[in-house]
């Protein structure tokens, strides 16, 4: 038993070893990477459902590091939130996207995601302002997504910081809606413009329309989360995007939910600023 204690303390000191390199390398690949200016933006179509428009784009970081290869912002974003460059890390691709909006047509908004490491930040709706100061773009069609995770440990602070951005004049969403605790109590305090459905829910919208197909849409939405986050929605007064539309079969059981914007790969993975170029003349909004 005395043994199988030390080879189990072994092993796990070695992966925490492991793990704990790992970062390190990260974290200095990050750091040139920024300096290098690796970090680009990538932006994912936004739809009006009902009539299938383009109304935006929502930025997500994408890094190709020579070092490391491709790494996904799930990976990246944590490391750099643990050693304090997530603040420079997204300014620099927010200052980016707001340089390749600025020659979007009019109708069309820019979403960027903020982390709750940033939005701790006393300073933040300043350094925003900074950013939209030293851009053409305007703050109106800037849209600020604070994640429901955020407004966890401190609700106060969370309200405080929605109604500062709100007063540069952008607007702001929340995130991963459905995913956090939040109360509908909690949620009429907070002054949101659009809450955002996790794609975690839409995509059971697909099960819901396989498992059972002879189910009229509007019976099977009581069964499913997502019919209930668009209830929520609904009655709070604040418009509704759902993310992870991956499919028509998910599209036309949203249609039938109401009117609401979404994304995701039914219309595109998310793309470079010279391919939303080349989409924006190819429809014509240029
Ligand atoms: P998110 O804000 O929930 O972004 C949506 C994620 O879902 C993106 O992943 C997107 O590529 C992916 N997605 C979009 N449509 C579909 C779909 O139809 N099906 C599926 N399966 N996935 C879809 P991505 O780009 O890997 O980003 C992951 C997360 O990283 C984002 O989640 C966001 O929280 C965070 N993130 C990305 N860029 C930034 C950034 O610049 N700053 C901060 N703080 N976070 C960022
Ligand atoms: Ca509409
Ligand atoms: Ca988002
Ligand atoms: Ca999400």
């Amino acid at each position: 038993a005395k043994r199988a204690g030390r080879n189990r303390y072994c092993w796990f000191d070695k992966s925490m070893e492991e793990e704990a390199r790992i970062r390190r390398e990260m974290e200095s690949a990050i750091r040139a990477g920024l300096a290098r200016g690796e970090f680009v933006p990538h932006y994912e179509q936004q739809i009006d459902l009902e009539s299938g428009a383009l109304v935006g784009f929502e930025m997500l970081a994408r890094w190709d590091s020579p070092e490391l290869g491709q790494v996904g912002p799930d990976i990246f974003i944590p490391v750099a939130e643990n050693c304090g460059l997530i603040g420079p890390l997204s300014e620099s691709l927010i200052r980016q996207a707001l340089d390749d909006a600025k020659d979007w047509p009019a109708s069309l908004t820019l979403s960027v995601n903020v982390s709750p490491v940033q939005l701790r930040d006393p300073w933040f709706p300043q350094k925003l302002l900074k950013l939209l100061l030293g851009s053409e773009f305007p703050p109106a069609r800037l849209d600020v997504e604070i994640s429901e995770s955020c407004l966890q440990e401190n609700l106060t602070a969370a309200q405080t910081m929605i109604v500062s951005l709100k007063n540069l004049g952008v607007r702001v969403s929340l995130d991963d809606f459905g995913t956090g605790f939040t109360s509908l109590t909690q949620l009429r305090t907070l002054p949101f413009d659009r809450v955002k459905i996790d794609r975690s829910f839409v995509g059971e919208l697909r099960k819901v329309a396989e498992a059972a197909p002879e189910l009229e849409f509007d019976r099977a939405d009581r069964d499913h989360i997502v019919g209930t986050l668009v209830s929520l929605g609904k009655g709070l007064q604040i418009p509704v995007t759902a993310e992870g539309v991956e499919d028509n079969s998910i599209l036309e059981t949203l249609r039938t939910m109401g009117d609401m914007k979404g994304q995701g790969y039914l219309y595109g993975k998310p793309e470079d600023a010279a391919a939303v170029m080349k989409r924006l003349r190819q429809l014509d909004m240029l």
